[in-house]
């Protein structure tokens, strides 16, 4: 994996050498996104048959409409969203039990008053585990992992008939519940969240106020991996080989002076989320986890939204995962068979197998993640002269857990980074190469080689 991944960096750098003329580095060292053996071995926990078993009794709750049952009663019977979510909590009780009491096990609950699918005031409860960060000053740190575990058939509205949801979102709440499980085996520096929402279907509703209480409360938070409809639904069509993974461009929350800084310099490719997507796709290939991510350079999908969205409005990284090829009668639909076609949401059309590759995909991306420091700080390109030389200064995080650095840089067309350069233990370098050619980025590594996201320098007079 590593030796082709060289291959493909030399070969795009031999290619910007021509389109940059004159701007060769002469000492370029190899690019360092190599596996941690821990991380691998603990891949190898994530359980298909886990994960088809935890989908399989989401899918037993009948509905888990918002809207639907959440009474003392509906609960004890197993029937409805209240049920579902006090089983997800007894979940991420029981892998808590397993590690010493190492997961938290908290609720984020709120009345959403009426609005256009929720037809009176409703209570949603989004149910997380926090696998607290080691060190006390990376553990302010935040990795997130989130599905949503509500569903719904046709109408919208329809609190009582079928809706089993085994793919949009039961795969989801499985990747967050297997994540959990595997994780929390291990120790980490920084914190990860093991997040589920309710209320996706009604509006965002869940993620929404979520992702609101995270800034309010100023979370440090890095990574959101949304996962909605990672079922590899078992249509002839399918390419079970990949996964799609979305992520917007110009920030849904970039300010008017962000987005004239985006405009003047190139930087549509370059959000936060873009750089997560990025990272994703460097995991994918340092980890055999059986499924290739596929970077689609856009917010989600035509005519569909998702709860990284809710994220992206508060200005977190964040970034969604979805099945290559989506069979639209095994969504949002009654269960029901009309004209000899099969519609409706159910589980046999879920590839289990897929489910927990997308889930080592997420656990691998969290753990590097966790594992390393956090992203350099201040990273600034000096534009005071005209020059074709590039001067980056950055300022180390204050975790204490960086020991060098790397400066990435691909061409302005690239989708992804092409070349990386370690400069050591400094915090300012200067290369020959034009910042008007490239596009540059910052890393932090620790000493055990794990990588933080990188970060594109603001232009400095
Ligand atoms: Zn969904």
């Amino acid at each position: 994996m590593l030796r082709f991944r060289d291959v493909v960096y030399r070969t795009v750098v031999a290619l910007l050498f021509v389109a940059v003329s004159g701007a060769a580095q002469s000492d370029q060292s190899e690019p360092a996104f190599v596996a941690d053996p821990q991380i691998a071995a603990a891949l190898r926990q994530i359980s298909a048959q886990r994960i088809q078993a935890n989908i399989e009794k989401l899918v037993s709750f009948g509905t888990r409409s918002t809207i639907s049952a959440q009474d003392a009663e509906s609960i004890a019977a197993g029937h409805g969203i209240g049920a579902a979510r006090e089983w997800i909590k007894s979940e991420f009780e029981r892998y808590s039990k397993d590690c010493g009491g190492c997961l938290e096990v908290k609720t984020d609950s709120f009345t959403q008053e009426p609005a256009e699918r929720i037809p009176k005031a409703t209570e949603i409860i989004n149910v997380y585990a926090v696998l607290r960060g080691t060190d006390a000053a990376n553990a302010k740190r935040i990795v997130l992992v989130t599905g949503h575990y509500d569903s719904r058939n046709t109408d919208i509205l329809d609190v009582k008939g079928d809706a089993p949801g085994a793919n949009d979102d039961g795969s989801g709440t499985g990747v967050s519940l297997e994540c959990a499980r595997v994780l929390s085996k291990m120790k980490f520096p920084a914190t990860i969240v093991f997040l589920t929402v309710a209320g996706e279907e009604q509006g965002l509703n869940g993620s929404n106020h979520f992702a609101k209480m995270a800034k309010e409360q100023a979370w440090k938070s890095e990574a959101v991996l949304n996962n909605d409809i990672v079922g590899g639904d078992k249509s002839a069509e399918q390419d079970h080989s990949v996964v799609r993974v979305f992520s917007e461009g110009v920030p849904a929350a970039a300010t008017e002076q962000d987005i004239r800084r985006i405009r003047a310099l190139g930087g549509e490719s370059d959000s936060a989320s873009r750089e997560l997507a990025r990272y994703v796709a460097d995991v994918g290939r340092a980890y055999e986890v059986g499924v290739k991510p596929v970077l689609v350079f856009r917010l989600d999908r035509f005519l569909r939204g998702g709860d990284h969205y809710s994220f992206n409005q508060q200005g977190f990284a964040a970034v969604r995962f979805t099945e290559f090829r989506e069979d639209f009668h095994h969504q949002h639909q009654n269960v029901r068979t009309e004209n000899g076609i099969e519609y409706g949401d159910m589980l046999k059309f879920v590839d289990y197998d897929y489910v927990a590759h997308v889930a080592r995909l997420n656990a691998a991306t969290l753990a590097s993640l966790a594992a390393a420091p956090a992203p350099p700080a201040n990273v600034h390109v000096l534009t005071k002269d005209l020059e074709n030389n590039t001067t980056l200064t950055w300022e180390a995080p204050p975790d204490g857990l960086a020991a060098e650095y790397e400066v990435l840089w691909r061409a302005t067309t690239s989708p992804e980074w092409e070349h990386a350069q370690n400069v050591g233990n400094v915090t300012r370098t200067t290369l020959n190469l034009s910042k008007d050619n490239v596009i540059f980025a910052v890393r932090a590594l620790d000493a055990e080689g794990h990588i933080s996201l990188p970060v594109v320098p603001l232009p400095e007079r």
